[in-house]
């Protein structure tokens, strides 16, 4: 029998903001019709803002990635109510809450033309507060002569006023050096992941299952070639193979073929060696035996590379020896054991006849493209947008949670970031998981979802 935790139920709730690096967000702020869309399309080049034009869905805030001199961030356009509509006041308040409350660098825009309007003033009081830095920009300021009417932008308490033209874009990149000074560091990827070279590969299973006879039929044709670069000539620990025209590498192939520990079987399969070979490569490859039940240990180590945020296959080897009539028996069995691993990618191999071998690599291909994913933060919102509006997060306490936009933390695996002015319960989580799986490819990858949640 399997334990609950092992089956789907009981995950408990997943933690919160798990300190994933974030790219940094830049909210922009202001009344309707001072230029914030123009300035907003002129710091994007225009590549994201076409998603805007949605039907259905009325949305209030609009996220995009930006890129300025090799420095990436989140561009949330806060704008986008109705003009004309009533409550301006609170809609714009509203709006330079949501900027405080989850913005890095806050930009106030408002109309160079006109000057500071009293519903300016009260954004700028609110915005005071704020203990993120606030830059003010005037736009629609296209020539110098515009200049001189900035001065009385100072009584705004949000210090000197920056001029700028978002339909000429004269000022635009002065401004931006600004925004990109105030705001922190972008995050780094894991150098050990941005390692270049043949993708990296764990073979596991159990002790029998075949993974020699894996490794000699994947070898048979080209020759496995050990790496120099990794281990000693004595104990040499990865090896370069070809396989469908690709080189791989795979880790630790000491360890498959001096058999270590063979006669205390389970514990060689639990063992460190195996959550080593997991962490050191990008992709594992775990063989299970299709003549036996699924076991325990085989969901613990499914759950070790789901957990170590590894792309996976499951190979299910010794094919040949499952009858013909008991096949979708089977398959359904293991369908039941597998529901924690609906987005792993399932092959029927014999690594004896050689059958389905030749699936492996477009399988791991697949997986590592996935796991490689980014999803552009336009389209990541839209499709929340949507998801959303049908389905909104339960009410909890009496309140209900609002999820204010998402970003893609990181790649390697697909990592999320919400941001919500709520809790968000474990299970509309991974509602959220399925959703996202059924828009964006992310098969053979885990996914990570964190919640950031601000009041
Ligand atoms: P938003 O409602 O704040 O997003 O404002 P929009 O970007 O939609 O601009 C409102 C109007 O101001 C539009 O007619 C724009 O063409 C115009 N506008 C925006 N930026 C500038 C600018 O830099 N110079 C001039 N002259 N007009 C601008
Ligand atoms: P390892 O301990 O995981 O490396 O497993 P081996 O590759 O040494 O295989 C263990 C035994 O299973 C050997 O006798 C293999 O011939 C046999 N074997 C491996 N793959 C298959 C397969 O696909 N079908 C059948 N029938 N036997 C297999």
């Amino acid at each position: 029998d399997l334990p609950a935790s092992l089956l789907g139920e009981g995950t408990g709730d997943l933690p919160d903001d798990d300190g994933a690096p974030v790219q940094p967000v830049l909210a922009v702020v202001g009344r309707p019709n001072v230029g914030k869309s123009t300035l907003v399309n002129r710091i994007l080049g225009r590549r994201e803002a076409v998603v805007q034009d949605v039907s259905g869905v009325t949305r209030d805030r609009v996220a995009y990635d930006a890129l300025w001199n090799g420095r990436r961030f989140t561009l949330l356009d806060t704008g986008g109510w109705e003009p004309g509509a009533k409550g301006m006041q609170a809609a714009i308040s509203a709006q330079a809450e949501t900027a405080m409350a989850t913005a890095d660098v806050i930009l106030l825009v408002v109309d160079g033309q006109v000057g500071a309007t009293a519903v300016d003033e009260a954004v700028a009081r609110t915005l005071r507060r704020s203990d993120r830095p606030v830059i003010l920009a005037a736009t629609k300021v296209d020539d110098m002569r515009a200049e001189g009417e900035l001065s009385a932008l100072w009584r705004l308490g949000l210090g000197e006023p920056h001029p700028v033209s978002g339909l000429h874009g004269r000022g635009s990149g002065d401004l931006l050096d600004l925004v990109l000074e105030a705001m922190p560091e972008s995050p780094r990827d894991d150098g050990l992941l941005l390692e270049g070279g043949p993708r990296r590969v764990a073979l596991v299973g159990k002790p029998n299952v075949g993974k020699s006879s894996l490794l000699n039929q994947l070898t048979g044709e080209s020759r496995s070639v050990v790496d120099p670069t990794a281990g000693t000539t004595t104990d040499p620990v990865d090896s370069l193979v070809e396989i469908d025209g690709e080189t791989w590498k795979i880790v630790d192939t000491a360890g498959l073929r001096r058999k270590v520990g063979q006669a205390s079987g389970t514990e060689y399969y639990a063992s460190l060696r195996t959550k080593a070979a997991i962490e050191a490569a990008e992709i594992t490859v775990l063989l299970l035996d299709a003549s036996e039940p699924i076991s325990e240990q085989d969901l613990r180590v499914a759950s070790q590379v789901a957990d170590a945020g590894r792309a996976l296959v499951l190979a299910m080897n010794k094919w040949d020896l499952v009858d013909e009539d008991r096949r979708d028996a089977m398959v359904r069995e293991l369908e039941r054991a597998l529901v924690r691993f609906p987005w792993v990618e399932r092959i029927n191999i014999s690594a004896k006849t050689g059958r389905a071998v030749r699936k492996l690599a477009p399988a791991m291909r697949t997986a590592l493209e996935n796991w490689d994913r980014r999803v552009p933060t336009g389209q990541l919102n839209q499709w929340l947008a949507d998801i959303v509006a049908a389905t909104p997060p339960p009410v909890r306490g009496g309140k209900q949670p609002k999820i204010l936009y998402a970003t893609q933390a990181q790649n390697r695996p697909p990592t999320f970031v919400l941001f919500t002015s709520g809790f968000l319960e474990a299970g509309y989580r991974r509602f959220l998981e399925r959703k996202l799986r059924e828009t964006f490819p992310l098969t053979g990858t885990p996914v990570q979802i964190n919640v950031r949640v601000r009041e």
